[in-house]
C-alpha cells in the first residue's frame, strides 16, 4: 500500500462500518490533519486532493488505496454513483467544505455519510439577525444562536461591515 505524509495532529476518525472513504483534502488539510487512523480501517480509501497538478505528493506514513489530484471543486462524477457505505470526509477550509458538502448531498450522501473535519485557523462568523450577537459557523445549515437561542439560517450574504454571514431567523 502506498502511504503519504503526516505532519500534524488533527486525529481523523473513521466511521466504524464504512466500506469505502472518500477522503477529499486541500492543501492545509494534508498539513493540518493527522492520518494516522487510517492505518486502523478495513475500509477502501480513496484520497482525492485539490491542488495544482504540479505539486508534489508527499509519500509516507499514511496508508491509501488510490491517490488522485483534482482541481475542479465541482466534483459530480466521483461523488455520483457510490455504494452503501461510502462515506466522505473533508478535510479542508470551511468555504470549500461547505460547497463540496452541499455537492455530496445533492449526489445521496446522507448527513451521517459526511463528515467535515475543521482545518484553517480562521473562523467564519455568523452575525444574528435578532440580538445582534455573533456566532460561529460550524458545518451545519442552521445555528442556534448562543445568545438568544434562536435558530439561525445561514445565509449566503455576507457583510462586510459586520466581517460576517448573515443568519436570518430560520422558519
Ligand atoms: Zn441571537
Amino acid at each position: 500500500m502506498p502511504t503519504m505524509a503526516q505532519t500534524a495532529d488533527h486525529k481523523i476518525e473513521l466511521p466504524a462500518y464504512a466500506n469505502k472513504i472518500m477522503l477529499i483534502l486541500d492543501e492545509r488539510g494534508m498539513k493540518e490533519l493527522s492520518f494516522s487512523e487510517l492505518d486502523k480501517t478495513a475500509a477502501i480509501i480513496e484520497v482525492y486532493l485539490l491542488m495544482e497538478a504540479n505539486t508534489t505528493i508527499p509519500n509516507d506514513e499514511v496508508s491509501y488505496d488510490k491517490l488522485e489530484v483534482i482541481r475542479s471543486l465541482v466534483i459530480p462524477d466521483l461523488l455520483f454513483d457510490q455504494r452503501i457505505g461510502t462515506y466522505v470526509i473533508l478535510g479542508c477550509e470551511a468555504g470549500m467544505a461547505n460547497s463540496l458538502k452541499k455537492q455530496a448531498e445533492q449526489a445521496g450522501f446522507s448527513d451521517q455519510e459526511i463528515r467535515v473535519l475543521s482545518v484553517g485557523e480562521v473562523e467564519a462568523k455568523l452575525f444574528c439577525v435578532k440580538c445582534y450577537h455573533y456566532n460561529s459557523i460550524n458545518s451545519q445549515d442552521t445555528v442556534l444562536c448562543k445568545h438568544c437561542q434562536t435558530k439561525l439560517d445561514v445565509s449566503t450574504h455576507f457583510s462586510r461591515v459586520r466581517d460576517a454571514y448573515l443568519g436570518y431567523v430560520a422558519i
